[in-house]
């Protein structure tokens, strides 16, 4: 089978081509792979995913490289046949995104190398951003910022970006940025004056088309820096949602985006302080609240439910109630769907509040316990509220 001459290595802005159908494979998945005897589509390969685009009328969802039998096209559609002369269009925007994140790769990997010394592991183009792993000890937001400022100058001076084919001797004496993954003759990007490394991708022609190169977060992963960054377009789509979000959180708190992190954390510090106020007065209605109910308890043992108190408001409840000599508290809340019930004594009052309790959420298809002093629990069982706390309050009175 004659080798796909692959035409994205001498022209990367190269998307429309005319090229002869060499191989038609059908698939078991119903789709079609058709090797050419000429593309300009890039496969999958080297952290950068495949072109997508047509031939004729054809959609190519996907090119994988397959070595020396040339790229298969996976297509579906009306695929042509063997020996068919096909037109060939590249999508081009989706190639233009995928060469500003490269190149904006070369550009920022180089700039981690020229400032720290940090060389670049590997390199992965994701959905909507990408990731390098850099080893670089101690990522700092200062350290990071340097290489970003670093990379956008170099996208500015708007370099010449050059392809250059070299043997392995003569690739042996120049400043590679990496060593070559393969042996024999190399294919080398060079950015004018600021790097030169080995790689089969697709290149700007000049550091301007990347646009801009922004760091979004970094996090240290197996004992690597892993960095992700955006470049080109990508930068300006995360930009948009980032004002947007800013923007919005800004206005919840009816300020300028520039003034919303200060307007925040100022209104947690206030949220902590009410919190504090609200729980030292919640113990001082709790304590006023049992003095009522113990003024209208009969025999120390009061027995009440409510609606919508959580289990914390019962338990503060019970505290201040029982605080005091020979009380028994009997506590029931029906809160939303729920209901919640604490019981608990004095520590000189009769009865085990653990024993009421697990009766009591028998009947309410629920669950609880605890000690005979101080039991909690709950039910779905709703309807069964009143009841229950009568027969615990029966219990306890019977008893004496
Ligand atoms: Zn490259």
């Amino acid at each position: 089978m004659p080798v796909t001459e692959r035409l994205y290595y001498s022209d990367s802005h190269l998307i429309e081509f005319d090229a002869r159908v060499v191989d038609v494979t059908d698939r078991v998945s119903g789709w079609t792979a058709i090797v050419l005897d000429r593309t300009a589509f890039y496969p999958t390969g080297g952290g950068q995913p495949s072109d997508t685009g047509t031939l004729n009328g054809a959609r190519v969802v996907e090119c994988i490289d397959d070595g020396d039998n040339g790229v298969l096209h996976i297509a579906q559609g009306m695929t042509p046949s063997l020996g068919d002369s096909v037109h060939g269009r590249v999508d081009w925007s989706r190639r233009l995104d995928h060469m500003q994140q490269h190149t904006g790769q070369h550009i920022l990997s180089q700039a981690f190398i020229n400032l720290f010394n940090a060389p670049t592991k590997s390199f992965r183009v994701l959905e909507a951003s990408c990731e390098i792993d850099v080893d670089l000890n101690n990522p700092t937001t200062e350290i990071i910022e340097r290489a970003v400022e670093l990379a956008n100058n170099v996208v500015w001076e708007d370099r010449a970006i050059a392809i250059r084919n070299v043997t392995s001797t003569e690739a042996a004496e120049l400043p590679l940025r990496k060593e070559p993954a393969r042996d024999g003759d190399l294919r080398l990007i060079e950015i004018e004056g600021f790097d030169l490394t080995p790689c089969g991708g697709t290149h700007a022609y000049r550091t301007g088309e990347v646009g801009m190169i922004a760091v979004r977060s970094w996090e240290r992963a197996k004992g690597l820096t892993r960095i992700e960054f955006v470049a080109g377009m990508r930068a300006l789509a995360d930009y948009r949602r980032a004002n947007k979000s800013a923007r919005e959180v800004a206005a919840l708190f009816s300020t300028g985006r520039d003034d919303a992190p200060q307007v925040a954390a100022q209104m947690v510090e206030e949220h902590k302080e009410l919190n504090r106020r609200i729980r030292v007065l919640e113990e001082l209605a709790a304590e006023v609240e049992a003095e009522k109910l113990l003024a209208a308890a009969s025999e120390g043992v009061v027995h009440q439910i409510f609606d919508n108190r959580d289990a914390e408001s019962l338990k503060k409840l019970a505290h201040a109630l029982t605080a005091k000599p020979g009380v028994v508290a009997l506590l029931a809340s029906r809160d939303k769907d729920t209901a919640r019930l604490v019981f608990a004594r004095s520590s000189d009052a009769p009865g085990d509040m653990s024993a009421l309790m697990r009766e009591a959420c028998a009947t309410l298809d629920g669950r609880g316990g605890g000690r005979p002093e101080m039991a909690q629990g709950g039910g779905k069982n709703i309807t069964h509220l009143s009841e229950v706390i009568a027969t615990a309050f029966q219990r306890l009175t019977v008893k004496k």
